[in-house]
């Protein structure tokens, strides 16, 4: 896919709506808008990554960090679920790298 044509670069430009969460220099944290719990928030690269493998070290642990930080500006305090989708097969629908952060309620493992 195009970047141009890309949904989360067009997020992180703020040339498309999100509801944002959170916003660092590097990374934009918003709601999922299909949301599969009561808190599902994305955590994305604001430079497109196609996917996972695509991403370098800073840039990882800076998101993982960020995770961290909307868990906590969420205000959950009995567990989240992080989920990182690389390639179709693994269900991953939108090309730019993002990482879902899901809280509020139980989790199956292992998940389907
Ligand atoms: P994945 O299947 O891992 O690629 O996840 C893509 C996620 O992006 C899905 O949970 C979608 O509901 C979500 N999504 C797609 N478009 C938007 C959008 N415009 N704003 C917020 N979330 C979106
Ligand atoms: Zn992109």
């Amino acid at each position: 896919m195009n970047k141009s044509d890309c949904i989360f670069c067009k997020i992180a430009n703020k040339e498309i709506p999100a509801d944002l969460f959170l916003e660092t220099e590097e990374i934009v944290a918003f709601n999922d808008i299909n949301p599969q719990a009561p808190v599902h928030i994305l955590v994305v690269p604001k430079k497109h990554y196609e996917n996972l493998n695509e991403a370098d070290e800073k840039t990882l642990l800076k998101l993982l960090l960020v995770v961290k930080e909307v868990a906590a500006k969420a205000g959950i305090t009995d567990g989240y679920r992080t989920i990182i989708n690389t390639g179709k097969k693994a269900g991953q629908d939108v090309p730019h790298l993002h990482l879902h952060v899901l809280a509020g309620r139980l989790f199956n493992w292992p998940p389907g």
